[in-house]
Order: C-alpha cells, then sequence, then structure tokens
C-alpha cells in the first residue's frame, strides 16, 4: 500500500522514453504521440463503454487525434461509470468508500489508483482516476523535464549540507492535486514523513508563521498567492526562513507577487509548473519565462471556438488536451478551457519542447477588513476549498463586494436543499473568515447563479468586484 512506483523496467523505460524525446525534438515526440495515442484509442474503444460508443463510425486505427471528436468534462462526469476502463470503479463507490474520508488522501483507491478532486477553470466538478502508468509519468517527467530550471546540480550540495525539508502549503479538505501528491509522498515511509510537510492555507496565518518558522523549510510548494502572502511575512520580520527552492502551479504567478517573493528571498529559484488534474505532469516553466509542454506524454492541441487548430503565435479559444499515459480514465481531446499561445521561435532556453504562454487563471486574493480596521487577506484557493468541500455544492463564485461583505454565487447538487446548502456554507464561510481575523465579514448569498464571465468567457472562482 502506498507505494510510489517500482523501479522496474517500466520506470527505467519511462526515464529512457523521456531523455530520448527530449534529445530527438519533433520527429521523435511526433512517432512517440503516433504510438501512445494508437494504444489509448484501442484501449478506449475496447474497455471504455463511453468511447465505444463516442467512436463508432470512425476508422479502426487511429494515429490522428483530429479525427476524434472533443470531449467536455460534464459529458465525462454524465457518464462516469461508462468512462472508465476498469468496472471495480464507480462513481458512487468513490463517493461511498473514499473521497468523503480525509484520512485516505494519497491512499491508492482499491490499492491501485491515485484519485483527484478538482473544479476547474469550468467550474465543473471531476472526479480523476490516474493508473500506476499515468502517476509514474508524471513523477518522472515532472522531475526529469524541471531539472534545468531548477539547477539541480547546484542545488543538490546546499540540500545535502542543510537538509532536505519540503513544506507544502496548499488548501486542505479534499483530494486536491497536490495535497494527494504530497500525502503520498509521504505515506511511502515514515523518513518521507518527516521531510515533507503539509500546511493548509486554510489555516490562521499567525499559525501558518509560526509553524514555517519552527520547521525552517528549505523546499517550498505552494499557490502564487501564498507564496507572496508567505513573502509579505518576511518582509514584515515575522517570519524568518531560507528556502532554497520554490514550486508553484494552479494559479497565474502575476508581477506583483513575483516582485514580493524575489524582494523576500533571496537566492530562491522558483519554478512553475502549468498542469490540471487531469493532465498533470503538463508544462514546466524555464528560465525565460515560458512553459514548455511535455507533448510526449500530453498531446496539447490550441484552439478556435469551433474546436479548428489555431496557429502559433495566435491566443486561442481553449486547447484539448490528451493524456497519453492514463488508460483507465482516457482523457483524448478534452477541453481544459484554458487560453493558451504557442510561440513561433524556439525558445533561447534551449528546450525543443513547445514553449507557451498561458492566459492567467483569473482568481484575485481578497482584501478584508478586521473589526480593529487591519487588512486580512484571504487566499482565493482556500476559500475556495472550503465553498467547494461542503456538503451539496456543486459549483460557487464569491465576490469580494467591499470591505466587509462577501457575495456568493451558489449552485447545489440535485438532490440536495438548496436552502440548508447555503446556510452550512455562510456557516463554514463566516467562520473561516473569523479564524484568519476577519470577523463581521457578512456573507450574502446572490440572487443569480454562478456564470462566465460575459468579456473574457471564462469562468472566474473568486474575484474582488
Ligand atoms: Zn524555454
Amino acid at each position: 500500500m502506498g507505494k510510489g512506483p517500482a523501479l522496474g523496467v517500466d520506470v527505467l523505460r519511462t526515464v529512457w522514453d523521456t531523455l530520448r524525446a527530449e534529445r530527438g525534438g519533433e520527429a521523435t515526440i511526433r512517432r512517440l504521440q503516433r504510438e501512445r495515442l494508437r494504444r489509448l484509442v484501442r484501449h478506449a474503444r475496447t474497455a471504455s463503454p463511453y468511447y465505444r460508443s463516442l467512436y463508432q463510425g470512425l476508422p479502426a486505427r487511429v494515429t490522428d487525434p483530429r479525427l476524434l471528436p472533443p470531449v467536455s468534462k460534464r459529458d465525462l462526469m454524465a457518464h462516469f461509470d461508462d468512462w472508465v476502463t476498469d468496472p471495480d470503479i464507480t462513481l458512487a463507490g468513490l463517493k461511498r468508500d473514499f473521497l468523503p474520508d480525509l484520512s485516505l488522501v494519497g491512499r491508492p483507491y482499491l490499492g491501485r489508483y491515485h484519485v483527484f478532486t478538482t473544479s476547474g477553470t469550468t467550474g465543473e466538478p471531476a472526479v480523476v482516476v490516474h493508473d500506476r502508468a499515468s502517476w509514474q509519468v508524471l513523477h518522472i517527467v515532472a522531475r526529469l523535464r524541471a531539472r534545468r530550471a531548477l539547477r539541480v546540480w547546484r542545488l543538490m550540495p546546499v540540500l545535502g549540507r542543510r537538509g532536505v525539508r519540503s513544506a507544502v502549503l496548499l488548501a486542505t479538505g479534499g483530494h486536491y492535486g497536490g495535497v494527494v501528491l504530497a500525502e503520498s509522498v509521504r505515506r511511502r515511509s515514515p523518513f518521507l514523513a518527516r521531510r515533507v510537510r503539509v500546511l493548509s492555507v486554510l489555516r490562521p496565518v499567525e499559525e501558518l508563521v509560526a509553524e514555517l518558522n519552527e520547521y525552517q523549510p528549505t523546499l517550498l510548494s505552494a499557490y502564487p498567492s501564498a507564496l507572496a502572502l508567505v513573502a509579505e511575512e518576511q518582509i514584515a520580520g515575522r517570519l524568518r526562513i531560507s528556502p532554497l527552492q520554490a514550486i508553484t502551479a494552479g494559479e497565474e504567478m502575476t508581477d506583483e507577487y513575483r516582485r514580493e517573493i524575489d524582494a523576500a528571498f533571496e537566492g530562491l529559484r522558483v519554478v512553475q509548473g502549468y498542469a490540471a488534474s487531469e493532465v498533470p505532469g503538463l508544462a514546466i516553466g524555464c528560465n525565460e519565462g515560458s512553459f514548455h509542454v511535455n507533448t510526449d506524454w500530453y498531446l496539447f492541441e490550441p484552439v478556435d471556438e469551433r474546436y479548428q487548430p489555431v496557429p502559433a503565435g495566435t491566443t486561442s479559444h481553449t486547447v484539448l488536451v490528451t493524456n497519453l499515459a492514463n488508460l483507465v480514465q482516457p482523457l483524448i481531446r478534452y477541453d481544459l478551457g484554458d487560453r493558451v499561445e504557442v510561440a513561433t521561435a524556439p525558445c533561447p532556453c534551449g528546450s525543443r519542447l513547445p514553449a507557451v504562454k498561458v492566459e492567467g487563471r483569473a482568481n484575485d486574493v481578497l482584501t478584508f477588513q478586521s473589526p480593529e480596521g487591519r487588512a486580512v487577506r484571504i487566499l482565493p484557493l482556500a476559500l475556495g476549498a472550503v465553498v467547494e468541500e461542503t456538503p451539496g455544492v456543486h459549483r460557487f463564485q464569491a465576490v469580494g463586494t467591499g470591505p466587509t461583505t462577501l457575495t456568493v454565487r451558489l449552485d447545489t447538487l440535485q438532490d440536495a436543499d438548496p436552502d440548508e446548502v447555503w446556510n452550512t456554507v455562510a456557516e463554514r464561510v463566516t467562520a473561516f473568515l473569523a479564524a484568519h481575523g476577519a470577523a463581521g465579514v457578512a456573507v450574502e448569498r446572490a440572487h443569480e447563479p454562478p456564470t462566465v464571465d460575459a468579456r473574457s468567457g471564462k469562468f472566474r472562482q473568486v474575484w474582488s468586484a
């Protein structure tokens, strides 16, 4: 139980293939993509009733992804039991035996699958299941492809001297990607459990600061907004740590965050990841400010409103992704919802993988006023976790409408009583804000349901009006 990838032939093969793809460039990657897509499509057609029906009428052998109809989160979730290729997995079973139990975060489901829950950019909740191969690819690809940006060869000797202590600053309370990853590492051995610590950003900032001061992490993983918050504490002198490396993901790294982080921590290397629970090893940032997509394992097709390809140098409407490693829950031309732009020229960093810019996921850090008149900053993803993990919530949006008011738009599940769900949400959010020092903030229920932003066409979750 809880073992990481066994160091077997398949691991060595993945490492070898990953290095070979880097060296071989486009031709090698295209060949690997064709082989892997053919295998994935064949498996989906055989073992997933959903894809069998979707793909009937297509040629027997498919190597060109453009033949395949795109899929959406909503559709896949509506057909969950027919979507997965292992009949032992059912949505009802997951919701009954696994997802509600937070002591199981990071533990393999049925002894062999890793499970994430997510809302993502569309606000639509999803349950994502990864098989062993997909998990292995995530670990191997993420590590190998980040080695240059992290300057691993310089980092290693210092880490050896100062010790590996990794603090993971994320919202807990659900089977969220980053937390599942960290907890699965912790479960491998008591040694690793001491080396990795998950600190929930749902806790009051003073508590986080105290624990970080005591733990003295050398490595940090966090949302950009959480890292910026920690940076502010360091600048204010309450926090005194000197981390060597930080990995961020899940949100846009704004210039403002970046300035705060650089001002707070001298010599800290920050590497950004761009990924989603469905494609967890998707892309890693380089020192030139681009993300390089791991296209040998994840197909990446920027498209317009009609799902037609858009050329490099143009911002897409959305992007279709395919996880070539995961056979248990095939994600093939899946609408990820992000607007992206592929670079037209090779990246100066030397990577031969496509370089992309991603339009930020548009959440705001909210600022409220404490009863004493102090400014209290609330991380959007922490607030999101509090609302989303309330039983009966389907989707939500939270808008900071003033220094002491928060408006919440709520979509409840069909079998839930909307008023009861609302009361619980209001109670939980009020308690959460109070714990952070923003007691007395009025949490108001919006008349309108959650809606897509008319201007950007994106689903924003938390912002300030
Ligand atoms: Zn680059």
